[in-house]
């Protein structure tokens, strides 16, 4: 099956996203933060990224969720640093540290090229809401030498609208977060203002543009949106809330995937209310709140509660 990018290549329409993209790069509004830094000249803003992107690891990856990760894995690439600086991230070493290295755009397709190669379902960019511009870059020239793998944009939530639309038709598959229901969570844990308001918005872009879970017979997913939501200590998350709002005011359709697999690493030693896993309480109530919602379309990772 061709990817939809392929369409657009053919249009020329492909480049001209490009251009546009090139153009959110000037005075930097790539993301919601909108800083205004110039990173065509290599200007750094709030994501610490200048012009060319910072990868940390590409891979085949059996460990997301199975209609992505399938039986070949999914080609997942790892984007450095982050527009969102949440205290407990589990990956810190990549989003706030920096690690990676920093690699041209030919290199960025051939890394595409490569996990096509190696039998990937599909090439899932993670972290990516900082690098667009460079993404459709690269796979502008991954797709003129034979890229033809759906794309899995894989986000924690804060994109820019401006963004998402270069996105459309590009961009076969979301998985996006949706972390906090109360925007002062938000500010307070990931220094992130308006959150909710921003991850609603732009998930609602994403289902606009593609719809619900679609899977092949093999139920490997082929295109539309799963929204992720970590469960995390003292309801921080605001977890009811978050699940009952995606299915009322996006679809009841809605493929979600509830992860409550938290625990405290990086800063969260700092905050005593994040520094301990989901209680057995805390366990209890998430699958009530599961069952009574009865999320007709999703995963729910095995909960892991710390018994007390
Ligand atoms: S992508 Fe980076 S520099 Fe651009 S607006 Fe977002 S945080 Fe700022």
């Amino acid at each position: 099956m061709g990817s939809s990018y392929l369409d657009l290549l053919e249009k020329g329409e492909l480049e001209r996203r490009v251009e546009e993209g090139y153009n959110l790069l000037g005075s930097c509004r790539v993301c919601p933060r909108s800083c205004g830094v110039d990173r065509l000249r290599d200007e750094k803003g709030f994501c610490r990224s200048g012009f060319l992107p910072m990868v940390a690891s590409y891979t085949l990856h059996y460990g997301e969720e199975p209609p992505l990760s399938g039986i070949r894995g999914s080609g997942t690439i790892f984007f450095s640093n982050c527009n969102m600086r949440c205290v407990y991230c589990q990956n810190y070493p990549i989003s706030q540290l920096g690690a990676g290295r920093i690699v041209g755009l030919e290199d960025l397709s051939k890394m595409m090229l490569s996990l096509q190669e190696r039998g990937a379902h599909n090439i899932n960019l993670v972290t990516p809401s900082h690098f667009v511009p460079q993404i459709l870059a690269a796979l502008l020239l991954g797709a003129r030498a034979g890229l033809r793998l759906p794309l899995v944009y894989n986000t924690s939530g804060y994109d820019g609208l401006d963004s998402l639309r270069l996105l459309e038709g590009v961009c076969d598959m979301y998985l996006a977060d949706f972390r906090y229901f109360d925007s002062h969570m938000a500010l307070k844990y990931s220094a992130t203002e308006n959150y909710p308001q921003v991850a609603r918005v732009a998930i609602e872009e994403m289902y606009r543009q593609v719809g619900y879970l679609i899977l092949s017979p093999e139920g490997i997913a082929q295109r539309g949106l799963i929204v992720r939501h970590l469960i995390l200590p003292n309801d921080i998350a605001g977890t009811s809330k978050v699940l009952h709002s995606l299915l009322s005011e996006i679809s009841p359709e809605l493929y979600l995937s509830v992860m409550s697999q938290y625990f405290p690493a990086y800063n969260a030693f700092d905050y005593p209310e994040l520094s301990r896993r989901i209680s057995w309480d805390e366990h209890q109530a998430a699958l009530g709140i599961i069952d009574q919602i009865g999320i007709s379309n999703g995963w729910i990772q095995e909960v892991e509660a710390e018994v007390k």
